[in-house]
Parts: C-alpha cells; structure tokens; sequence
C-alpha cells in the first residue's frame, strides 16, 4: 500500500496498517479515537482540528464557514499549483479566479458589443462602427481588479470568522494525518477527526505534440497579458462554447473543434441551435475533428493539425492562441488520497462518494472533485453547507443532485433544469411524454431587428395526466435568469397544467413558457405568430 511506503519506522509502520484497517466505512471508530493514543502512534503532530478541509474553493469555503459556526475548529487548505504557462491565482478556488466569475464578466462584455450595435437603432448617436474598439487590456486589468477583491474579502472572512487558512499544499500522510508544504517551505502537520476533500480539478490537456508546450486552457485566458488573437478553441463542452462565443463578440476569430457533438449529454436539438447562432454571429465550427499536433512557427503563431474522423483526411491552419477545453481531472493524485485509503475512478481521479461520505468513514468530499455529481458552483456551497450540516449539528438533510438548474453563457444564453428530450425517450418512452415547443420574438430584438431564429423554448413533460413537467428548455437572452425561478418550481413538482395556468409577465422573455402549448406531436408549426397571441 502506497500509505506504507511512507512510514520510515517499524512502529509508524504498525500504525498505518491499524489506522487504514480501523477506517473502513462499516468500522465505529472516529480519528480522535486515534489521535487520543499515546503520541508515540504519530510521527510528527503539530495541530488538531474538529475539520481540515483540503480546498478554498466554492464547496470547502462554504463547508468550513458552517462548521466554524456551528463551533468547530476549523482548518482551510488552499494552494494553487501553477497551470504549465504558470498562471496562477489567489484565493476561492475555481469559480472565483478562472471559472464563473472572470467568464460571465467576458461574457458581459461580449453582450455589451452587440448592445452597443443595437443603441444605434435605439436612437443613440454613436461614432462609426469602425471606431468602436474593445480593448482586451483594459477588460483584463478589470477582471482581475474584480478576482482580487473577491480574494482579499475572503481571506478577511475566513480571519473574522476564525478558520485557520493554510496557503500549502495538503497531501495525507495516513488516514488522520495531513501535511501541508506552505509557499515558504515551511510545513505543519495537521490532524482532525473529520477531512473534507474539495480540491476541485484543473483542465486537462490532449495527449499530443506542443498541447502542454503551447496551449493555454481557461486557467491562463482570463489573465492573457496580450489579446488572444485569432483562436483555435479545442473541444466543444460548457467552456469551448462558452468561451468562443464571447472571443467572437470581443472581435476576435474564433473556431471551436468539435470531436463528437457539442454539450455532449444536453438536449441535442438545443445544443444544434446554440451552435447555429453561434455560427450566425460568425464562429467557425469543424465537426467530428480531433487535434493532431500543435506547432510554433517563426512569427510567434502556431500551426495546428488536425485529422476529420468522418473521412480520415487531415488539415492544418495558422492561429495565435490555441485554447484546451477538453475537459478537467480531478486533483486527488496530488492529494495522495490512496495513502488515506479513499476510492477513486482510476481515469478520473474523482472520489466515489455515498452521501458525500467516501469509503473512509471520516474522510468526506464536495464539490467537482465527486464522480457523477454536476461540476457548478452552487451544487458545491450547497453540498458543503449541508454536509457540515451533518457532521457538526446531526442534521438529517441530504443534498439533492437531482433537476439542478444549469446556464450556457453563449451568445445566446442556454439554461435548462430537469431532462433532455432524449433522455426523456429513453426513460419513459416516446408515446409516454409530451413536448411542447415554441420559437419566440423577444421584443428588444425587433427595433434593431436582432435575429431571432434561435430562440427556443421547450417543455417536456408525461403524457398522463397531471403531466409532470421533466425538463425545461430556454435559449434567449438572460436564459439563466430565466431559469432559476422555474428550478423552484421544477422542485415544487411543476405540471403543464399549473405552467400553463400561471399569468405571464409581459412584455418578458420568460412568459413564454407560461404561454407555450405546440406539441411537436401536434405537427403545428412552432413559429411566433404575433408579438401577444
Ligand atoms: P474548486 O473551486 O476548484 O476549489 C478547489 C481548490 O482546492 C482550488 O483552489 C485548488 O487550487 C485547491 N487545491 C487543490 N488541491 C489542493 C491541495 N492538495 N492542497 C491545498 N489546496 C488544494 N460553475 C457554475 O455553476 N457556473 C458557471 O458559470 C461556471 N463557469 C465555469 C467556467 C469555467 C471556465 C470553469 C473552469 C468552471 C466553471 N464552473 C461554473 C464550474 C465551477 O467553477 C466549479 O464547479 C466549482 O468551482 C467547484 O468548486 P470546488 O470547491 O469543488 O473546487
Ligand atoms: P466538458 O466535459 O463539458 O467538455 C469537454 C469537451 O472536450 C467535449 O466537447 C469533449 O468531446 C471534448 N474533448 C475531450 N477530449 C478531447 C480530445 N482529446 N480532443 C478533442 N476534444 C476532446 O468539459 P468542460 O471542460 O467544457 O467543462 C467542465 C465542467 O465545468 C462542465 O461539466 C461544467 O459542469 C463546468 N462548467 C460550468 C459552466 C456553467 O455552469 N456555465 C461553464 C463552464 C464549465 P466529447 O463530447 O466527444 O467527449
């Protein structure tokens, strides 16, 4: 076992084997049981803590606040290891410094673009288009300005609050005991009677020449000191399409690869109009291709080449900045989880978790870091605010994984909660639900006579009475807003009838689900009459 390997002495080695056979789920036996032996067990002890939680990000900072209220002695590891171009951040993990938080702002900014095109219809006097510039420095500089603040309030936090904050590295050394290598080298050992693992993940790269050498993934984009330039953005997940879109409407030239679909695992009809108004607003897409090299030439640029799986034949193109979205792996390798005896998925790295309870019965995970559980935000802080929950105040409360709402920031936002058409099929049968659909005319759009072909809403739902709504589906302008309050409704066990029946806010986007009424299976044609039929 790996834990073994560790331990230089005969007696550390003993007590690593006690340790890791004392921790089996189905065992009764809790780390402070162990840590209340004589010290002789330990090799080294430095701190004891009620919970070390291993990962400042959405899920541990949300799960270490709770406890510390529920008065636990609290720990807080976060450390960033450099992205290969040597990117790194502060504080708050994922969401804050290169997730949602820098990406919604581009996207902003991207929105802004078209808004400032549409002013001009509105009435606005504004200079020609060709002297309208963005700037990508200063919308840099922004960002950045933002991500800063949001570390420092969190660091305040966690020092009002009384959490210890480590800024180290967490590896376990045994079950109960994890080390932490701090930026200076110094290091501390802590020990607690219950972990929390919420380390998050970081991009992957494909396994090609000059990926790793000459990429950049959405850990280094948000910080690019230099304008990205013509991109090449491989992948087409939540992040390939989010971040093309908002590249396009900055004015950059962007292309996704796409290897199989895009948003794989989403509605499919959807996802085929996200990328047809992607496609509208000028972003190239190459299907069914995968990356084969990436090379740099001379002049700074790079040189991609990539294979068409459809007809085998290969291609190549010059691009400034190439962009890996390809996915991300969990960091529990680096965690040395396997010397704490908890299970992982050999590919992924994700922990395998019941309850967020891992196989080590004091052991626990949140956040991105759980296999087969949504990689978002709020799904983390929630998962990690009830699990403290149970720990510290015996509360009963589960987290429910189940119709958890989701947002596209593409150009045209893309929320849904609940199931895919298809999914639906599968699960119930085609003659067993009913779906509903309408395109619709926001009514902003048409004094600037903004396209409005792609936006969609759909319903699905059973097909017996008192139809049970299963998925809802939006692409529109604000379609995260959208969404949310629908996400409650979802959860309250929304029916067509009760949808149907609530009165519109007009003139909104977000009515139209209260107006919708076109079965596909009616064959009636979806398309918007007028602005109030
Ligand atoms: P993280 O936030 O990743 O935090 C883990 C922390 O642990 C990190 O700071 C990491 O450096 C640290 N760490 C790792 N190993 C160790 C160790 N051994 N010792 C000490 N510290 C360690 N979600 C949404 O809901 N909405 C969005 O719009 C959205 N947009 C996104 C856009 C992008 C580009 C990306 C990449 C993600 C986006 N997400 C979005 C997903 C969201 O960011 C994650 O689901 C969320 O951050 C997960 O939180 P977490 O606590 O599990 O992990
Ligand atoms: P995804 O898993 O969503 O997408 C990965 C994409 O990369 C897929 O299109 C996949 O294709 C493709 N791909 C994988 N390997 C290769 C390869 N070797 N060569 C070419 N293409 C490849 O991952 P993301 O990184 O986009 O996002 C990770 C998670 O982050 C999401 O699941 C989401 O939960 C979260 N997130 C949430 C956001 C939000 O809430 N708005 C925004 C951004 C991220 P294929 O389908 O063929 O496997």
């Amino acid at each position: 076992m790996a834990g073994v390997k560790l331990c230089r002495t005969l007696a550390c080695r003993r007590t690593q084997v006690f340790i890791l056979r004392s921790y089996s789920r189905s065992s009764t036996f809790v780390c402070s049981d162990i840590i209340n032996r004589p010290a002789r067990y330990f090799s080294t002890r430095n701190a004891h803590y009620d919970l070390v939680v291993i990962g400042g990000g959405s899920g541990g900072l949300a799960c270490g606040k709770e406890a510390v209220q529920l008065g636990a002695k609290v720990a807080v590891l976060d450390y960033v290891s450099p992205s290969p171009r040597g990117t790194v951040w502060g504080l708050g993990g994922t969401c804050v410094n290169v997730g949602c938080i820098p990406k919604k702002l581009m996207h902003q900014a991207s929105l802004l673009g078209e808004a400032i095109v549409d002013a001009r219809a509105y009435g606005w006097v504004l200079p020609e288009a060709n002297a309208i510039k963005h700037d990508w420095r200063v919308l840099r500089e922004a960002v950045q300005n933002h991500i800063k603040s949001v570390n420092w309030v969190t660091r305040v936090q966690l020092r009002d609050k009384k959490i210890d904050y480590y800024n180290g590295h967490g590896q376990f050394e045994n079950p109960c005991t994890v080390k932490v290598v701090m930026k200076n080298g110094k290091e501390h050992t802590l020990t607690a009677s219950h972990f929390v693992i919420a380390v998050g993940g970081r991009p992957r790269y494909p396994d090609i020449p000059g990926a790793l050498q000459y990429g950049i993934t959405s850990d280094d984009l948000f910080s690019l000191e230099n304008p990205p330039g013509k991109t090449l953005v491989v992948g087409a997940g939540y992040i390939g399409l989010e971040c093309a879109g908002f590249l396009n409407g900055l004015g950059y030239d962007a292309t996704v690869m796409v290897r199989s679909v895009p948003l794989r695992g989403f509605d499919q009809q959807i996802a085929g109009i996200v990328v047809d108004e992607m496609k509208s607003k000028g972003v190239t897409f190459l299907m069914k291709c995968i990356p084969l090299s990436v090379e740099k030439k001379g002049d700074g640029k790079f040189l991609v080449s990539w294979t068409n799986t459809t007809d085998q034949s290969t291609h190549s193109d010059i691009f400034d900045t190439v962009l890996f979205a390809v996915g991300r792996k969990a960091l529990t390798k680096e965690l040395n989880v396997e010397v704490a005896g908890v299970k992982t998925v050999s590919e992924s790295g994700k922990i395998i978790a019941e309850n967020e309870q891992t196989n080590v019965k004091h052991i626990f995970a949140v956040g991105d870091v759980l296999h087969e559980k949504p990689e978002l935000t709020p799904v983390a802080i929630q998962a990690g605010k009830l699990l403290a929950q149970r720990i510290f105040n015996n509360s009963k409360v589960q987290m429910d994984y189940e119709n958890v709402a989701t947002t596209v920031f593409t150009p045209l936002e893309y929320g849904t909660v609940g199931i895919s058409e298809e999914a639906a099929i599968k699960k119930y049968g085609e003659d067993e639900i009913e779906v509903f659909h309408a395109f619709y005319k926001p009514t902003e759009f048409s004094v600037p006579q903004r396209n409005v072909k792609n936006c969609y809403a759909k319903v699905i739902s059973k097909r017996d009475d008192p139809q049970k709504v299963l998925g809802l589906h939006f692409v529109g302008p604000q379609a995260g807003e959208v969404i949310q309050g629908f996400a409650t409704a979802m959860k309250c066990g929304l029916t067509m009838n009760q949808l149907q029946s609530t009165v519109g806010i007009h003139p909104t986007v977000a009515e139209e689900f209260t107006r919708i009424y076109i079965t596909k299976r009616s064959g009636e044609d979806p398309n918007p009459q007028s602005c109030c039929s």
